[in-house]
């Protein structure tokens, strides 16, 4: 901390005084200026102080001031403050100043100085960021939000609130998440750092608002006491995410589009002419059996022939199937657990991530030995699957919860996702894994097929809970490396 200097000439009068001096007699610089030094002395020392003064500059010498005595500052706010005071002559073009440096030793003061500039910079911070402060009272479950945090949660918002009420502030679908993350900050075996990004349930203008908060709490005989932070609107960014992400989104459906016609179209390729063939032969054996007498042997050759391009079009098939399947698949012994953790950032990236995550791991699972990619690209698909079913549905509690375990007498790990969505009825679960089912209005349909020959060429088997009733339950299995 820079030392409070004062310059005072030999009349008595104030020269010059330094922030940090302007800062400690509450006095600013113009007021400082020009004022007797013993305005700064508490009435009852003041002649004492002349007398002392006067003496002073007969033997001017650098020394400490009050020969251990306590020394008192009378500040501004008329409020006396212990200090050490050391005296320097200084002679300036030939006239006398002295100097004194002051330092205060009031423990109060010399805290609330160091608090009042921890405000200074954090209001500084929060100026440039543009964040509002909240301080929440974990003990009286009340929360004091700055005028810009009132700004940033809307009308309803009080300076004073109700912990409830900042929780109803927030928007209904992400009010769980937000509870959540309150209630890991206040728990005692995590490092107390809250911070989460939510959209608001009352947005000034309409339109979805995002805040990002950031905070610490106070922990006092183990138990939370506050938690203070800050929160910043983050609209625009969230805005820029999710147009990047609709972006993203059309040009994938777009290359699954194209896959799927150049597919199609080279199976229609493969398979056109025996089937005009078979057409063909099959209007001579229909003549051949329509004239009388019957031409059972034209009809046998014509039938014989629809045999052989139906064979001929389904050995096109099979070798152009063989040809796709035949790009051997690239495989490595993997980590599930680190797997699902990056499919499940990729989820969030993608903006799919508003929901409750029950995440059960096994940190000494055996790596399993499958392609990292197409096992990240299942898992994705699946759990979009599942939020786009529950925010179809508005599920307000949108929760996903991924296991991974053993396969009960298997060498094999077994990757549970279930959603507490709408799940899906008797009639239309046997339809999901054919190609090109779907119940979206932009939905392609292909997610569940290809997945389900993404973990088959990967060793494994992919399937529904038929019976499960609360949401949906997708499993997977991946045989383990070893
Ligand atoms: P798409 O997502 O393009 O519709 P999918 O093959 O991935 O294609 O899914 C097929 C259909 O399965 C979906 O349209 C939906 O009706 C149903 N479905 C898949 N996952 C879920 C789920 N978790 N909850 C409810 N329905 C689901």
């Amino acid at each position: 901390m820079v030392e409070a200097m004062l310059l005072v000439d030999t009349s008595g009068s104030i020269v010059l005084a330094n922030s940090a001096a302007q800062h400690l007699c509450g006095y600013p610089n113009d007021a400082l200026c020009g004022m007797e030094i013993e305005m700064l002395v508490p009435h009852r020392f003041r002649d004492h102080h002349r007398r002392y003064r006067a003496m002073y500059y007969k033997h001017p010498r650098k020394r400490p001031m009050g020969n251990d005595r306590d020394i008192r500052l009378l500040n501004r706010s008329g409020e006396e403050i212990s200090v050490d005071i050391s005296l320097s002559p200084i002679t300036i073009k030939k006239h006398l100043y002295i100097l004194a440096t002051l330092n205060a030793i009031d423990r109060r003061y010399q805290v609330e100085s160091a608090l009042r500039e921890n405000e200074e910079r954090l209001w500084l911070i929060q100026q440039a960021a543009g964040a509002g402060i909240f301080d929440i009272d974990c003990v009286n479950g009340r929360v004091y939000c700055d005028e810009r945090m009132r700004g940033l949660l809307g009308n309803e918002a009080g300076e004073n609130m109700a912990l409830e009420k900042f929780f109803a502030a927030i928007h209904p679908g992400d009010r769980a998440k937000c509870r959540a993350v309150f209630d890991e900050t206040i728990d005692l075996s995590a490092n107390g750092r809250c911070r989460g990004e939510f959209r608001l349930a009352q947005p000034p203008d309409c339109t979805e608002h995002w805040i990002a908060t950031l905070g610490q709490a106070q922990f006092e005989n183990g138990k939370a006491k506050r938690i203070v932070g800050i929160a910043r609107d983050i609209t625009e960014r969230k805005l820029l995410e999710q147009t990047l992400q609709q972006q993203r989104n059309e040009t994938e459906a777009l290359f699954s589009q194209q896959v799927a016609i150049i597919t199609a179209s080279a199976i229609a390729h493969e398979i056109n002419s025996p089937l005009t063939a078979v057409s063909a032969y099959g209007e001579v054996a229909h003549h051949a059996l329509s004239v009388s007498p019957i031409d059972c042997d034209r009809a046998k050759v014509a039938l014989d022939g629809c045999v052989q391009q139906a064979q001929k079009a389904g050995e096109k098939l099979h070798e152009l199937i063989g040809f796709l399947q035949n790009r051997e698949v690239q495989t490595e012994t993997l980590n599930l657990n680190r797997i699902i953790e990056d499919a499940l950032l990729q989820t969030r990236n993608d903006g799919f991530g508003e929901f409750q995550l029950a995440l059960d791991l096994k940190p000494d699972l055996p790596a399993v030995k499958a392609n990292r990619i197409q096992i990240q690209r299942v898992l994705v698909n699946l759990i979009r699957n599942a939020v786009e079913a529950m925010r179809a549905e508005n599920v307000v509690n949108s929760e996903i919860a991924i296991t991974v375990e053993t396969l009960s007498g298997e060498n094999m790990a077994i990757v549970t996702i279930k959603d507490n969505g709408p799940g899906i009825d008797r009639n239309t679960i046997c339809r999901i894994f054919d190609p090109f089912f779907t119940t979206k209005p932009t939905g392609f349909g292909v997610g569940l097929s290809i997945s389900r020959a993404l973990i088959e060429a990967n060793g494994g088997q992919l399937w529904i809970d038929p019976d499960f009733r609360h949401g949906a339950q997708f499993h997977f299995t991946l045989p383990y490396a070893s």
